[in-house]
C-alpha cells in the first residue's frame, strides 16, 4: 500500500491541480486538473503568502528579544488562518535598533523549524518614510532620515541578505537611488508613507518601484480633491497595490473603487497584522510604539484614533474582498497568493521535491473557514 497521499486543490475558477505528497508531506507529483465551476462545500486550496506581517498572537517581531520559540508559536497561529508564507515586517525606528531587530529575526527564523519554510525574508517599511502628520501613520516620525544606500546595506545584512520588499516614500532625499540599488541586491521595492505628487510617483516607478503598500492609508483624512497620492498611485500601472481588507482601514466601498481602478490582476491583500492578531484584547507592542487591541476593530494608539497595524488575519481578508468586490472565493486566493508571490517573483505553483503547503477550508454562512492545514511535515487538522 502506498504511503502517498493525493488531494485536489483549486487553483482558480473550474481550474486546479491534484498533488500527490508523500508521508513527509513532501511533493512527488503534481499535475494540472479540471475542477468543478461551482466551488464544493469542502475544498483545499494553496497556503495564502502575506507580505506584511509586524507581529502575531502575542508576538511583535519588531522585538530585539525574539526568539526562536515565540516566532515559531506566532507562524502556527499563522498558518492556522491560512497564511503558509509571510514576510515578517518592521516598522521605522532607529538604525541601531533595526538592526539588533534584523538580526534576533534572522537567527529565530534560521532556528524555528515553521520558518525555515514559511519565511522567505522581511519586509522593511521605513524608516525612509514621509515624517509629516497623517502620512507617517503611527511611524516614529524621530526614527524617519531620507533614504540612505549605506543604511540599507548595513540593515540587510544584519537580515541575512533577506529583505525581500523594501517600502519607501518616493519623494524622500535619495529615494530613487535607494529603489535602484535595492532592485540589485533583490529587494522588490514598494511606496508607502508617502506624500509624493505625480511626477515622483512616476519617477519612482520608472525607477523599478513595483508596489504600493497598504494604498489608502498611511495618508491624512482629508487630500485635495484632484492631485492626491493615493490617485497618482492608482494612475500608474507598473505598481500594484496592497491593501488592508478589514472594512476600517478601508471601507467596502472605498476597497471596491481602489482594487477596480487599479484592476483585480494588480490588487493584493495583505493584514499588516500586529501582535494584536489572534491573540484578543489587550496592550502590546509594535516595536517602539504602545498599542491597544480592544478586541473590536484594528488596535490603535492608547487613547487615540491612530490605527497602528491591524488585527486582521488573511482567511478573513480573502472572505472579505470576495463579499466586497464582488468576486469568487478562489479569485480572492488568487489576491492573497499567487499575486504577493509573483511580486517576489516566486512560482504561484510549487513543484516536485518542495513541501506541500496546503489549506483545507469548509463553509459555512457564507464564508469559507480554514480547517486544517499542512506544511511539509507539518500538519493540523488535515489534508
Ligand atoms: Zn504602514
Amino acid at each position: 500500500m502506498s504511503a502517498d497521499t493525493t488531494i485536489d486543490v483549486e487553483t482558480g475558477p473550474g481550474r486546479g491541480v491534484c498533488l500527490t505528497h508523500d508521508r513527509a508531506g513532501t511533493i512527488a507529483h503534481i499535475e494540472p486538473a479540471d475542477r468543478p465551476a461551482e466551488l464544493p462545500r469542502e475544498i483545499v486550496t494553496l497556503g495564502l503568502a502575506d507580505l506584511q506581517v509586524n507581529g502575531f498572537a502575542g508576538v511583535d517581531f519588531n522585538d530585539p528579544a525574539l526568539t526562536p520559540e515565540s516566532l515559531d508559536r506566532a507562524l502556527a497561529a499563522m498558518a492556522a488562518t491560512g497564511c503558509l508564507v509571510c514576510l515578517p515586517t518592521l516598522i521605522s525606528a532607529k538604525a541601531d535598533r533595526l538592526e539588533a531587530c534584523f538580526r534576533a529575526l534572522e537567527r529565530a527564523a534560521r532556528a524555528s523549524p515553521l520558518a525555515r519554510l514559511m519565511v522567505p525574508g522581511y519586509h522593511l517599511e521605513g524608516p525612509f518614510l514621509s515624517p509629516l502628520e497623517g502620512y507617517r501613520g503611527c511611524h516614529p516620525r524621530d526614527a524617519m532620515v531620507p533614504a540612505d544606500i549605506r543604511v540599507f546595506d548595513r540593515l540587510n545584512r544584519a537580515a541575512g541578505g533577506r529583505i525581500r520588499l523594501l517600502t519607501l516614500a518616493a519623494e524622500v532625499k535619495g529615494a530613487i537611488a535607494l529603489i535602484r540599488h535595492a532592485r540589485g541586491r533583490g529587494a522588490t521595492v514598494a511606496l508607502g508613507h508617502t506624500a509624493a505628487d505625480d511626477a515622483e510617483v512616476h519617477a519612482a516607478a520608472e525607477a523599478g518601484a513595483r508596489l504600493s503598500t497598504h494604498l489608502g492609508n498611511g495618508a491624512p483624512r482629508e487630500l485635495p480633491r484632484k492631485e492626491n497620492v493615493i490617485l497618482a498611485q492608482l494612475a500608474e500601472d507598473r505598481l500594484m497595490a496592497s491593501f488592508i481588507a478589514d472594512g476600517l482601514h478601508v471601507p467596502p466601498p472605498a476597497l471596491r473603487v481602489y482594487a477596480r481602478a487599479k484592476g483585480f490582476g494588480r490588487t493584493i491583500l495583505v493584514t499588516d497584522a500586529t501582535a494584536a492578531a489572534a491573540a484578543g484584547p489587550g496592550d502590546y507592542t509594535l516595536g517602539p510604539v504602545a498599542i491597544r487591541s480592544t478586541g473590536e476593530g484594528p488596535p490603535c494608539l492608547p487613547g487615540t484614533a491612530q490605527l497602528a497595524g491591524s488585527a486582521l488575519t488573511l482567511d478573513r481578508a480573502v472572505n472579505n474582498a470576495a463579499a466586497w468586490l464582488d468576486i469568487g472565493f478562489i479569485e480572492a486566493v488568487r489576491m492573497a497568493r499567487d499575486l504577493p508571490l509573483g511580486l517576489l517573483d516566486m512560482p504561484a505553483l510549487p513543484a516536485p521535491g518542495q513541501p506541500a503547503g496546503l489549506v483545507h477550508w469548509r463553509r459555512g454562512n457564507g464564508d469559507y473557514r480554514v480547517v486544517g492545514w499542512r506544511l511539509g511535515p507539518f500538519a493540523s487538522g488535515g489534508p
